[in-house]
């Protein structure tokens, strides 16, 4: 079986190869990110292999489909990239990664509260150049502090699980109740008192029609005055327009991000020697209340391992014709 390899990085290539090492599948490992444009390197490929920011919409599908290609086997998680319906109609079968460490992204939203409360980022660079002023630096105790989390799946349970420890008070929202965390003693409450309560909003759902913009300017005026908002979900979750008006007039207090809107122009490519052309970004990036990671929540050791021989079981599974836990359909 030959697999196209989209968006490749040399951490991809080193992962996949050992996990293909019995299976022997003929990867072929391309830089660019999939689209109507670069599906044509996908001719003559049965499998195609996408990540987060590859672009599997009804035009680059029907390419696809039209060179034979009958399965896209995601290397993540969330499939909002992925038109579904099409791929059905196509014939195309969709395979993802489930869950290869809802640690490593849980962990990161933690580091990510505890760097913006205690402005480790600033203290980074002023220790560096010699200024050891404490102005500006205070953060508050995590303990007795209200957190909402708004999806309490694989990943919002474990941030509640840390929270716990840390002495939070948690208020949680989700279209299904996770017993485990209300075994914590977290409360299951709707968006408006998430976003009049908490001292800290986590965001842990999908990005689907119904999440699209759950933070715009109607849900920032409900919260506290210097609430911290941490998104290591979806860009598309948050409106980063009506998010900056919220840190220029200083409702949001701190802002925490992994993940944005049009990060598929910016994130996972070395782009220093450019001009970033995105106001709203280059806006963000002003702020000095305002953490920044470039999609990096997954990327722990175990995680890679775990996507690498999570897809290489899919495509075998696919291929043997044997029922495949990890496929998704319309
Ligand atoms: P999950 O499917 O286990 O949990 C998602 C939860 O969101 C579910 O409990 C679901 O019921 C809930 N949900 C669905 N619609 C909702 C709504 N309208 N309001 C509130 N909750 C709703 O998924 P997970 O593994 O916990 O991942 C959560 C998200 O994290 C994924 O959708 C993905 O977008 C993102 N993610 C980011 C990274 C990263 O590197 N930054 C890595 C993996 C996943």
């Amino acid at each position: 079986m030959k697999v196209a390899v989209f968006s490749t990085k040399v951490y991809d290539r080193k992962f996949l190869e050992v996990a293909n090492t019995q299976h022997k599948y003929e990867l072929a490992f391309f830089d660019p990110y999939l689209n109507k444009d670069t599906a044509i390197l996908a001719k003559g490929f049965p499998a195609v292999c996408i990540f987060v920011n590859d672009q599997a919409d009804a035009t680059t599908l029907e390419i696809l489909a039209a060179q034979d290609t009958e399965l896209l086997a995601l290397r993540c998680a969330g499939f909002n990239n992925v038109d579904l319906k099409v791929a059905a109609e196509l014939g195309i079968r969709v395979v993802r990664v489930p869950a290869y460490s809802p640690y490593a992204v849980a962990e990161h939203t933690i580091a990510m509260i505890l760097c913006l409360n205690r402005k480790i980022h600033r203290a980074y660079n002023r220790v560096r150049e010699g200024n050891f002023s404490l102005d500006g630096l205070m953060g508050f105790d995590l303990r007795d502090r209200t957190v909402g989390i708004i999806g309490t799946g694989k990943i919002g349970a474990i941030v509640s699980q840390i929270l716990k420890g840390f002495g939070c008070h948690l208020l949680v929202h989700d279209v299904y109740r996770n017993p485990q965390v209300e075994a914590l003693g977290a409360k299951y409450v709707e968006l408006p008192e998430i976003f009049s309560k908490s001292d800290i909003i986590s965001l842990h759902c999908p990005l689907m029609s119904d999440t699209h913009h759950l933070i715009n300017s109607n849900a920032i005026e409900q919260m506290k005055t210097g609430v911290m908002l941490i998104n290591t979900s979806r860009g598309a979750l948050i409106n980063a327009k009506d998010v900056t008006k919220g840190l220029k007039s200083g409702k949001i207090g701190s802002l925490g991000l992994d993940v944005y809107e049009k990060e598929s122009d910016l994130f996972f490519e070395d782009l220093s020697g450019t001009i970033i052309q995105d106001e709203i970004f280059l806006r963000l990036t002003t702020f000095h209340n305002v953490l920044i990671t470039g999609h990096q929540a997954f990327f722990t050791e175990e995680a890679l391992h775990n996507i690498a021989s999570t897809t290489i079981t899919n495509i075998t599974e696919v291929l043997q014709g044997v029922a495949c836990a990890n496929e998704i359909t319309a």
